[in-house]
């Protein structure tokens, strides 16, 4: 198989082997069976880095409480966070609801069907305005999240990564016309199911023959298993994305209508263990990250902060926007 060629009649097969695949083992995902732009949004941004089975009552009970466009637009932005209790990766909670607002305020409530003004929405990258357009709008789009980068590097230029402007001239190829949809969702399945980064299943792929990888992705990954050295970075539990998830945390705990917010220093036990006055400013520079990200809001200062004061800043009370 020669590395990147993909003449009409390989891609022909390859997408035959692909659309067979795909009818016998896709399957039946809520957000398949819609073409609204704003539940296959609300999905994207559930998906993004959490596993299906996660997402799945997540997905149901969000739309049951924000139908629409205009009531997730509409919505006090604490409640939408708390819905996102324990899906992790809050800011896409907040970043859905401003796509929400600029769809609502400048579009008129109606979803654009253009990849290129998707994109232009807040928190919209390339992967998720084409997947708006094609799995809403039916777009003959190509786009390309982990899973399908993979795939089309893969069966196209073999085991070693080429350049994602090869990879995406490639994906774009493959995309059979009239069928936007449907490839794309095959692509997507396909690598979750199927060639997947880890444990691909070339013994039984039906684009065995097609592959530029078969059959040296399994020496390939064979060798980087053993590569792998233990890491030396810190625990998850040591890291600023695990304290930023307890406050948003404890600040859901809050009484959704009490507006006064918490004491910092009242906040501070609740999110690491042995908390002292000497960690204030560590924990206001944290509350000033997730206010910046539209996570939290600093609800009162008196007097106003000044760094390294601990007085002051155990006066600064915070709360969910
Ligand atoms: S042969 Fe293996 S690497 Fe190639 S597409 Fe199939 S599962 Fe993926």
């Amino acid at each position: 198989m020669e590395n990147g060629a993909l003449s009409p009649d390989r891609i022909a097969r390859i997408r035959a082997g692909l659309r067979q695949w795909f009818a016998e083992n896709a399957r039946d995902l809520p957000w398949r069976r819609t073409r609204d732009p704003y539940a296959i949004l609300v999905s994207e941004v559930m998906l993004q880095q959490t596993q299906v089975d996660r997402v799945l009552p997540y997905y149901e009970r969000f739309l049951q409480c924000f139908p629409t466009v205009a009531a997730l637009a509409a919505a006090p932005t604490a409640e939408v966070i708390r819905l996102w209790s324990g899906l992790g990766y809050n800011r896409r909670a907040v970043n859905l609801q401003r796509a929400a607002k600029a769809v609502v305020d400048e579009h008129g409530g109606e979803f654009p069907a253009d990849p290129a003004i998707l994109r232009t929405l807040p928190g919209i990258g390339a992967y998720t305005a084409g997947a708006v357009a094609a799995f809403a709008f039916e777009r003959d789009v190509a786009f390309l999240d982990t899973n399908m980068r993979r795939v089309v590097n893969r069966v196209v230029f073999g085991a070693d990564p080429a350049p994602e402007a090869k990879v995406l001239e490639a994906a774009q190829a493959l995309v059979p016309p009239g069928e936007g949809w449907a490839w794309n969702q095959a692509l997507i399945e396909f690598g979750a199911l199927q060639c997947t980064a880890r444990r691909p299943a070339c013994v039984v792929c039906p684009l065995q023959s097609e592959c530029a990888a078969f059959p040296v992705v399994q020496t390939v990954l064979a060798a980087n298993a053993k590569a792998i050295r233990p890491s030396s970075s810190a625990p998850f539990e040591q890291t600023s994305r695990y304290f930023r998830g307890r406050i948003v945390e404890a600040l859901r705990g809050l009484p959704a209508h009490d507006e006064s917010g918490i004491d910092l220093s009242q906040l501070g036990p609740q999110v690491r263990e042995g908390f002292s006055a000497a960690d204030l400013p560590w924990l206001r520079g944290l509350v000033d990250g997730l206010q910046r990200d539209g996570l939290a809001v600093i609800a009162e200062e008196s007097p106003p902060y000044e760094a390294g004061e601990d007085a002051t800043l155990s006066r600064t009370r915070v709360r969910l926007p």
